[in-house]
């Protein structure tokens, strides 16, 4: 029987899920979530990247039509776009929406002034992605992330599942216990297409305005926002 998590019992089921199978326990928390949630209650909020690339591969195999949203801010490098392309081609049953920000770039230099991802990157991530994910999120109950825990500092902590109070729901994270070697490992032997920035040191891709390649190692984003106090485009903090 399925137990239902509420807003509160989060991290209670979140730790009853093991992590030393094939997927470390990824393929576990997707089944559970999709027979937690009906089609209309959960969706996947994906970046595209080398981690999404995994989880749509892992996600297809459990359900193939699931709903997956893009925030396209207008500012992707081609190469993302690229990579939509190629993941609509190759996974045809998947329900792809290219969420788009309620002002264009026209209106929003109009009202803000140009480029305002340099003079206010904050407020140009809440126009042109906090508030579409949070429009998209507004009936749902769950939300996936391909969140993973070494990507960072500010995500050591996450849990496969986690109360999200920005958003009023439960985040689900099935790649916590992912590296980055095992997320190429897993691209190379399924043979997935992924974004070809990925092969110019940009491990971490984002708004072409603010995303520069980036070291071989330590913080994998730190080619976001380089030179600046930013670190998350704030889908993922309070
Ligand atoms: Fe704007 Fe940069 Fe945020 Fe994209 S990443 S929404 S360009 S501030």
């Amino acid at each position: 029987m399925t137990v239902q998590i509420t807003y509160e019992n989060w991290r209670q089921i979140s730790e009853t899920f093991d992590h030393g199978d094939d997927t470390k326990g990824a393929s576990s928390i997707i089944d559970w979530a999709y027979s937690t949630y009906s089609e209309d209650e959960i969706v996947y909020a994906s970046s595209f990247g080398a981690e999404a690339i995994v989880l749509i591969d892992l996600i297809s195999q459990i359900k193939p039509d699931a709903r997956i949203v893009f925030l396209d801010t207008g500012l992707h490098f081609p190469e993302t776009y690229e990579v939509i392309d190629q993941i609509e081609a190759r996974f045809p049953l998947l329900r792809i929406e290219r969420k788009q920000p309620a002002l264009s770039l026209d209106e929003q230099a109009a009202q803000y002034g140009p480029d305002l991802w340099l003079r206010d990157p904050n407020q140009c991530c809440h126009i042109r992605k906090v508030i579409p994910l949070q429009e998209t999120l507004a009936q749902k109950k769950a939300w996936i992330s391909g969140l993973r825990r070494e990507q960072s500092p500010t995500r050591a902590n996450t849990e496969f599942i986690n109360k999200d109070d920005k958003f009023m729901n439960v985040k689900i994270c099935p790649l916590i216990h992912w590296t980055w070697e095992d997320v190429w490992a897993y691209i190379k032997e399924r043979d997935l297409p992924y974004n070809k920035l990925h092969d110019h040191h940009y491990p971490s891709i984002g708004c072409r305005p603010c995303t520069q390649p980036a070291g071989t190692d330590g913080d994998s984003r730190e080619g976001r926002w380089m030179g600046s106090s930013k670190t998350e485009c704030g889908l993922h903090t309070r």
